[in-house]
């Protein structure tokens, strides 16, 4: 299998509609904010005036990160004194829309920016396959739905759309390989920056022990819907071909793997790791209110936000009729059939021990 293909920066999220469709990205999102407060109750902050550092992996727009980074700030407020300096730096890739995020930051009713007068933002724009803040900087870390892109794309799937969808085994070995890689270059760079017995919390997609990868409804209508778009030559049959989506599930044993057998990795430690399906929220609203078209416009509409930046890299011309009937043959899809969606995730807390004398 080559080694080369095309080596991918994580796609940006279309921030125009990326807040709108990141809803299911809030899937799980109270959990991860409960072990984050924990985080914020146990780190060890450094004595004023030097800030107290949070820092967030694959920041896209921000919008879900106010919640998490508020809560953690309203625990840390209550160890220390209200003028004791925050400092928040959001991380993405340097093709992110950081006006959006400074949008957010500065704008959304929910900021912490407006809702904690110590705390200041800041942002990096480099790829967290890096260390890309200063040693021992780093107090609470956070990381949700982003590590599940892999820094480059293994090689191309030619019978599924993902991976873990394909039947062939030299694919799926090789990106298995490349997610083992990536994993550990991640906690490596973040065990560098985080300061002793700081914490990092990460929510990504997961796999069951079984492999399943869950979103099989939306796969399938989006696999669906490519080829009729490649019947109706929207895009062309090489288009198709090489349409993929480096996204990862990780297994428990997957994360653990670097961890082997000492429990330790350097100085990096897993102190929570559970595997769980998230509840699939717009299910929960069809049930509700039985409106099969608004549950098939919401599928549609976070596909768009969340995967099609992806799809469309290997376009040439203008993506904009491709992305539109893409997205209502999501919508018209899902919504003749209502299923609920299988949605493994994993939320970890890693802890960075000091140094043994
Ligand atoms: N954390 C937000 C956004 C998730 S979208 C949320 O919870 O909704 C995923 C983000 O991860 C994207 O903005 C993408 O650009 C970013 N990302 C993917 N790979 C990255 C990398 N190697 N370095 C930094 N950011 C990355």
């Amino acid at each position: 299998m080559p080694e080369s293909s095309a080596v991918v920066r994580p796609v940006p999220m279309e921030s125009s509609s990326y807040t709108a469709g990141s809803r299911l990205e809030a899937a799980g999102l109270r959990e991860a904010i409960r072990l984050f407060e924990q985080a914020a109750d146990t780190v060890p902050l450094p004595r004023a005036p030097q800030p107290i550092v949070i820092a967030d992996y694959g920041a896209a727009t921000g919008h879900n990160s106010l919640r998490p980074i508020c809560a953690a700030i309203d625990v840390v407020r209550r160890r220390t004194s209200a003028d004791h300096s925050v400092l928040v730096t959001h991380t993405d890739v340097p093709e992110n829309d950081f006006s959006a995020l400074f949008d957010t930051l500065n704008n959304d009713p929910d900021t912490y920016l407006k809702h904690d007068p110590a705390s200041f933002s800041s942002a990096v724009g480099r790829s967290f396959f890096d260390q890309i803040l200063p040693s021992n900087s780093v107090n609470l870390g956070w990381s949700a739905w982003a590590i599940q892109w892999l820094n480059r794309v293994p090689s191309p799937v030619p019978d599924h759309l993902v991976s873990a969808g394909s039947t062939d085994d030299a694919v799926r070995a090789a990106y298995a390989k490349q997610a083992a890689q990536d994993w550990q270059a991640f906690i490596a760079y973040r065990g560098r920056e985080l300061a002793p017995n700081g914490r990092l919390v990460v929510m990504t997609m997961a796999l069951h022990d079984s492999g399943e990868f869950g979103h099989r409804p939306l796969l399938a209508a989006l696999r669906d819907t490519l080829a009729e778009l490649k019947g109706a030559g929207v895009i062309t049959a090489d288009e198709w071909l090489r349409m993929g989506l480096p996204i990862i599930g990780r297994s428990a044993a997957d994360f653990l793997a670097p961890f082997a057998p000492s429990g330790r990795y350097e100085r990096l430690e897993i102190e929570h790791l559970e595997v769980f399906d998230a509840v699939d929220r717009y299910f929960t609203q069809y049930r509700v209110d039985g409106d099969a078209a608004a549950f098939g416009a919401q599928w549609g509409a976070f596909c768009r936000a969340a995967v099609f930046p992806a799809l469309v890299s290997t376009l040439t011309g203008d993506p904009t009729e491709f992305c539109d009937r893409l997205e209502a043959g999501i919508a018209a899809r899902m919504a003749a059939d209502p299923q609920e969606s299988q949605l493994p995730m994993a939320l970890l807390v890693l802890v960075k021990r000091p140094r043994t004398v």
